[in-house]
């Protein structure tokens, strides 16, 4: 296996950088050898986490991507068996031709299903698919000890619930076993309607959600205008999505649009300086989005440019120069709409207006203490990180949160108040206690498990 010399890496939104010693396992003994001989590790798949969530604060770095082969696809079942560095791109290459799909599918489908369990990732259907570890029909974990340990639902439940949203602290994800769902086309129907205030977007997407909840295939996601001022501030343009039947497609197109809009393409450099993403910028883009951006009833697109638009445009990171981006994706309950309209002013209250905004549906969460989604909604805000000035300046978001009885998504942090994570994560002591019967000499570790305290 390749012992390649330190290099700098970050997270996807490139504000947090850490010197690392890469392993990059080519067969699975490689990756028992890097586990063993480590004393502390980390583990990173596609690196997309925006945060530190796949960096290491010491130790080595054990980059799964090179152990990514399908292994096998039942076509009557829809059951496929993967390598933990195989990316849902790679799933979807092999499965849509056969008419299957994975059920969840985050934002960018360049994630590695090692890194979507690690962070019970979730997609715009949440409310009826619910995330990404409910899918899961059984993984194999490497434990630090050097023990390949086979967990599900029916098996160690509680070491597969820790490991799906564990963050990568549990043990190394070798390989899994995912139900795929049927899928007739690779065309998705899209339906968007532009609204004129904030209360309009929250009534569509609270009318939406009951619809969800009963349709797992209802993706829904709000873009927010966060420019507009006053009774227009939270105005914006909801899509609802659905795939395609190919009774929906007209007679002259493919069932499959080109396959090759799932390929992922490399990311491209950071502009230089603070890049182009200022306030006055991003008001003229984001006017010019919504102005521009009529309701319609129906228009087909590919999936991939339906539930995956950022993978269409590799270069949104690059565009905030050197420091790059943060997140700040946070959930809030049913019933708390209004601590997320307060979390937005509060930003731009201190001069700090999302780059990209976007409110999504929750349902119900699954058996992970630490995974992320709760009933009710979500917010991702995308802020230049050369705005925060020291750790504190998101503090007064994380109080409003918390107070709500939200959480922020780990898998996109950089900044929340470690003191708040208990209570943000009530289950934490649980996760703790399996964790410490999986990993008991705490080798496994990340710049965020330091960062949040999560381990002793
Ligand atoms: C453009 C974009 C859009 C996104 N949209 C969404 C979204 O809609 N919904 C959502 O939920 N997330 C979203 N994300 C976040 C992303 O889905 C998660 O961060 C995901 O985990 C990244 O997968 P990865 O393979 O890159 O993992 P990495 O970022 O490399 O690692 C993430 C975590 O998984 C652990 N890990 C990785 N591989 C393994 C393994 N083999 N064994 C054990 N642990 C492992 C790591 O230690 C780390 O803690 C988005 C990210 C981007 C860049």
């Amino acid at each position: 296996m390749p012992d390649e010399p330190r290099v700098t890496l970050s997270g996807w939104g490139r504000a947090t950088h850490r010197q690392c010693l890469v392993r990059r396992p080519l067969s699975e003994e490689d990756v028992v050898r890097a586990v063993r001989s480590a004393p502390w590790l980390t583990v990173r798949g596609a690196g997309l986490s925006y945060g530190d969530a796949a960096l290491p604060e010491r130790g080595t770095l054990l980059d799964m991507t090179a152990r990514c082969k399908v292994l096998s696809f039942d076509q009557t079942t829809g059951v496929i068996v993967a390598e933990a560095g195989a990316t849902l791109a790679d799933i979807v290459r092999e499965a849509l031709p056969k008419g299957w799909f994975p059920p969840v599918v985050p934002g960018t489908a360049g994630v590695t299903v090692g890194g979507a369990i690690a962070c019970d990732v979730h997609g715009k259907n949440h409310p009826g698919s619910g995330s990404f570890g409910l899918h899961v029909l059984w993984l194999s974990l490497l434990r630090p000890d050097g023990v390949v340990v086979h967990l599900s639902p029916g098996e160690d439940a509680d070491g597969f619930w820790a490991t799906v949203g564990g963050m990568g602290l549990t043990g190394v994800i070798l390989r899994t076993a995912i139900q795929l769902q049927r899928m007739q086309t690779g065309w998705a129907l899209r339906r968007r309607t532009r609204t004129r205030s904030w209360d309009e977007t929250v009534e569509l997407m609270q009318a939406a959600r009951t619809r969800q909840e009963l349709d797992p295939d209802l993706h829904v996601v709000a873009w927010l205008d966060t420019h507009a001022s006053g009774r227009r501030l939270g105005r914006g343009i909801v899509d609802e999505s659905r795939p395609a039947l190919v009774t929906d497609l007209p007679p002259a197109l493919d069932l499959m649009p080109p396959l090759d809009n799932w390929a992922g393409r490399p990311a491209a450099r950071s502009l230089p300086g603070p890049g182009v993403v200022f306030g006055p910028t991003i008001a003229a883009a984001t006017a010019a989005r919504w102005h521009l951006a009529g309701s319609e009833e129906k228009r087909i697109l590919p999936l991939a440019a339906a539930w995956c638009p950022l993978d269409q445009v590799r270069s949104w990171p690059a565009a905030f120069g050197r420091q790059g981006l943060i997140q700040y994706q946070f959930a809030v309950p049913v019933g708390a709409a209004s601590s997320v309209f307060h979390v937005l002013a509060t930003l731009i209250g201190r001069r700090m207006v999302p780059a990209l905004s976007t409110l999504k549906n929750l349902g119900y969460g699954t058996a992970g203490p630490l995974s992320f989604p709760i009933p009710g909604m979500t917010l991702a805000a995308d802020l230049p990180a050369r705005w925060l000035h020291g750790g504190d300046t998101l503090r007064v978001v994380d109080s409003i949160v918390a107070e709500a009885g939200g959480r922020v998504y780990l898998a996109k942090d950089s900044v929340v108040d470690a003191e708040l994570i208990p209570r943000m994560y009530p289950r934490l002591d649980d996760w703790r206690r399996t964790r410490a019967r999986l990993d008991p000499d705490h080798r496994l570790t990340s710049a965020l498990a330091q960062r949040l305290r999560l381990l002793p």
